[in-house]
């Protein structure tokens, strides 16, 4: 018989479902489970949002790069058709370079994400 497990507010690494914390009845290790059964050490829930977190910021770097490159091809394909107006043209180059700038640091940011190596073998 499992012992009552008590809600946390971290997500699942892996499904992103609500956490509890169990404790081992036997060895009174804590394990955190998700709803579905995923189940976790604290090293491998750090490890598993050290990953989280690595996927996050790249994927957030290729969403930047591809807004560049999206409006950057409008304002290549607008301002030969003039369907733009000054204004919006001048908003467009604003955000294009708060976007690159965005993206140049996000890189930096990401390339000093350093996780700790965790050992296992608890
Ligand atoms: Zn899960």
């Amino acid at each position: 018989m499992s012992e009552p497990s008590v809600p946390i507010r971290i997500t699942c690494p892996e499904c992103q479902g609500c956490i509890s914390l169990e404790i081992e009845p036997h060895a009174g290790i804590p394990t955190y489970r998700c709803q579905i059964g995923h189940g976790y050490s604290i090293k491998e829930m750090i490890k598993g949002k050290e990953v989280q977190v690595e996927n996050s910021l790249w994927t957030t770097v290729g969403l930047y790069e591809h807004l560049e490159m999206l409006y950057e091809k409008l304002l290549n394909e607008q301002i030969e058709a003039t369907t733009l107006g000054e204004e919006d043209i001048e908003c467009i180059r604003r955000r294009l370079k708060n976007i690159t700038e965005l993206r140049q640091n996000l890189f930096r940011v990401t390339e000093k994400n350093t996780p700790p190596p965790l050992n296992d073998g608890d």
